[in-house]
């Protein structure tokens, strides 16, 4: 790097072992720097392209209120989407809450009473066990007389084909396949393995609907689930597609037909797509998805550089420094408390908003141990700005992701590390 920065780092905390540690990796992992470029620049390219095709004007960048009658911002950002993701519809909404309730939409809308949902890669993301019912809970697909099935993925990973195929029955429906692997030792789907697995479902049964849990996954790689097979798409604008900018708001891109059954849930039956004016969010909508590629990118060589970093210390990291990429979180089992705490100072401290403030562990609702989680965010919550959770429980693992710009991803990690030797967990 250059001397102004080396200076800047100390004033910000950082020893000099631990900047020249940084400046190693980074000169080490420019090859893969290289290649997350590339898949970004293909990615912008197929942006800006669902953008002029869908004729994205100045008028597209005011909002509507009350009903929201023919707001063609909103309406040609839903075609932005459905470019973007090769889907014949999109439903693209600050009324959609977040990811979770995104998914909830696009399974309430597209399921009836006797049918059954399908997971074949294992548990789905922990809100998904209420909305399903796998958790009692109130207003839950069971409560609607709508079954689940599940088929773990095998030890190895692979797919319990077998298993799969024992489990689709004549009432199977739809099958939820979670890309990114959330909180699950598991690792995440490549767009190809997902692919294969669609294939598969749809030889045994054609007309099961396969949906993709895309959290966390969009424009990691240079394809979408909706290139290999799936029927809808789903995804939080608050991780990567909203580029960081979109405060609220979540996506469902698919056929046509399924996309109309979440509308008219979304909305009302009769008033569907019509309504739901977008108030002022559109310009934060538009450009943070003009964005979200190289946020991705950013994001993507944070938690490579996090991997290889930590991984030198001796952590186990998932996925490990040198393996490919689907998704943006990166996993480090720290050990101890005081490691997952340190790890989780330094990301706080190296925030742009609420720098000075020191997470601790806390106990969190529905989980069942103390959770540490360190967030500086613009947008509360957000999960593609640069943030860090944990329980405290053994292995003592954090789960790490986002970073708006690279060398915020990277000072982050620094304070970290620099936290991680304050407090004696490792020695330089
Ligand atoms: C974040 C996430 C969700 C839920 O999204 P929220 O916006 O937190 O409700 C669902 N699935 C996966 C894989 C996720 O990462």
């Amino acid at each position: 790097m250059n001397d102004l920065s080396e200076a800047l780092y100390e004033q910000l905390g950082i020893d000099k072992d631990v900047y020249e540690l940084g400046e190693m990796w980074c000169e080490k992992l420019k090859e893969r720097f290289d290649t997350i470029d590339g898949i970004a620049e293909y990615n912008q390219l197929k942006v800006i392209k669902g953008m002029q095709e869908a004729k994205v004007s100045e008028a597209c960048l005011t909002g509507t209120t009350g009903y929201g009658y023919n707001d063609l911002g909103r309406e040609t950002l839903e075609a932005v989407y459905a470019g973007i993701f090769h889907t014949e519809d999109a439903l693209v909404r600050p009324q959609i809450t977040c990811g979770t309730h995104a998914l909830a939409l696009a399974l309430m809308s597209n399921l009836r009473p006797g049918d059954e949902i399908l997971s074949p890669v294992g548990k789905p993301y922990d809100t998904l066990e209420e909305v399903i019912g796998i958790r009692k809970s109130k207003g839950s697909l069971r409560e609607y007389g709508i079954n689940y099935s599940q088929v773990d993925l095998l030890p190895d990973g692979e797919f319990d084909y077998e298993g799969i195929r024992k489990a689709i029955g004549p009432n199977t429906r739809l099958a939820t396949i979670q890309r990114s692997k959330g909180y699950e030792p598991r690792k995440t789907l490549s767009v190809d393995r997902i692919g294969q697995l669609i294939s598969y479902i749809k030889s045994i049964k054609s007309d099961v609907i396969c949906m993709v849990d895309n959290c966390y996954g969009e424009f990691v790689e240079t394809k979408e689930p909706s290139d290999v097979g799936a029927d809808m798409v789903v995804g939080s604008l608050i991780k990567n597609p909203g580029g960081g900018l979109a405060p609220i708001g979540g996506y469902i891109a698919g056929k046509k037909e399924y996309i109309e059954n979440a509308a008219y849930r979304l909305t009302s039956p009769g008033l569907g797509k019509e309504v739901g004016a977008s108030l002022g969010v559109l310009p934060a909508f538009y450009q943070g998805l003009f964005l979200s590629p190289v946020v991705v990118a950013s994001a993507l060589k944070g938690a490579v550089f996090a991997a290889n970093i930590l991984e030198s210390f001796g952590f186990p990291v998932v996925p490990s420094g040198s393996e490919s990429r689907h998704d943006i979180i990166q996993a480090v089992t720290l050990g101890s408390e005081e490691g997952v705490v340190a790890f989780c100072k330094g990301i706080q401290a190296a925030a742009p908003v609420d720098s000075f403030v020191t997470p601790e562990p806390w106990d969190m609702p529905g989980y069942d141990s103390k959770v540490i989680m360190a967030a500086g965010a613009f947008v509360s919550g957000s999960s593609i700005e640069l943030s860090a959770d944990g329980p405290i429980k053994p292995p003592y693992a954090v789960y790490f992701q986002g970073g708006l710009t690279f060398p915020h991803a990277k000072f982050g990690i620094l304070k970290a590390v620099q936290e991680l030797k304050n407090s004696g967990v490792i020695r330089l």
